[in-house]
């Protein structure tokens, strides 16, 4: 038998299965996304109590089985963020968040720094509500783009290189493109130009904020990206608010 795995992790997903068990998505800092049962957690005194719930950072003790999927044998909480449960806005951020995480990080392939991340940006929804904006999302997004290699060029026109004249984002050619390189590109306004580039550089707390107009083109930008160069389709944002 293998030694048993003991890891932080956040519950992304949990899915019912059979009578009393669920099936948890949980990302690791070490581990990347890895699935495991957890065992009568649903009945109510199940020793787990609402320990596995999604967004719940905890520690865990993972058994290695059979399959890929692996038998939660222990669990303590590191941070539950009760407050981000009480507001609709917060609840659908969170689950947008995870679901982000979950789609562009599938495997077990180890982003420490992407754990961080999704556990700052819990904390920050379980903060304040203010926080479930748009903007905040995108910033997000931004950086998981950053995380998983494939962030959009925004310092100079992807194309040719031009630094000025950049009026265009183009996902297949890896980011903002100047005016003459603009055929295949949609057009980027200067104040969702300048958005991309306070999101990627700002903490995620402070991204800036900015009109509807100006985060649907900045939303575009980062949805061509994610499908471009990840295959990753992500839930839509703005269509929700
Ligand atoms: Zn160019």
């Amino acid at each position: 038998m293998p030694a048993p795995l003991k890891t932080e992790a956040i519950v992304l997903r949990s899915i019912r299965f059979g009578e009393a068990d669920r099936i948890l998505h949980l990302y690791t800092p070490r581990h990347g996304r890895v699935s495991a049962i957890a065992k009568g957690v649903r009945r109510a005194r199940s020793r787990f109590g609402a320990r596995l719930e999604p967004f719940v950072h905890v520690s865990v003790v993972l058994h290695a089985g059979r399959s890929d999927l692996y038998t939660v044998t222990g669990a303590d909480t590191i941070a539950v963020h009760p407050a981000l449960r009480e507001h609709a806005a917060t609840l659908d951020a969170a689950a947008r968040a995870c679901d982000a995480v979950a789609r562009l990080f599938e495997t077990p392939e180890p982003h420490p720094e992407v754990f961080r991340l999704l556990a700052n940006e819990l904390a920050l929804l379980g903060s304040a509500e203010a926080h479930a904006r748009a903007a905040n999302g995108l910033a997000f997004r931004l950086k998981l783009l950053l995380a998983a290699g494939i962030l959009p060029q925004l310092g100079s026109c992807a194309s040719c290189g031009d630094p000025e004249h950049l009026e265009g984002f183009s996902a297949a050619a890896g980011g903002v493109v100047c005016s003459s390189c603009q055929a295949a590109a949609f057009p980027l306004a200067e104040d969702s130009y300048r958005f991309l580039v306070g999101a990627v550089g700002q903490p995620l707390a402070q991204a800036p904020d900015a009109s509807e107009r100006t985060l649907r083109q900045a939303e575009r930008a980062i949805t061509e990206t994610a499908e471009h160069h990840a295959h990753v389709r992500l839930r839509p944002l703005l269509r929700h608010l």
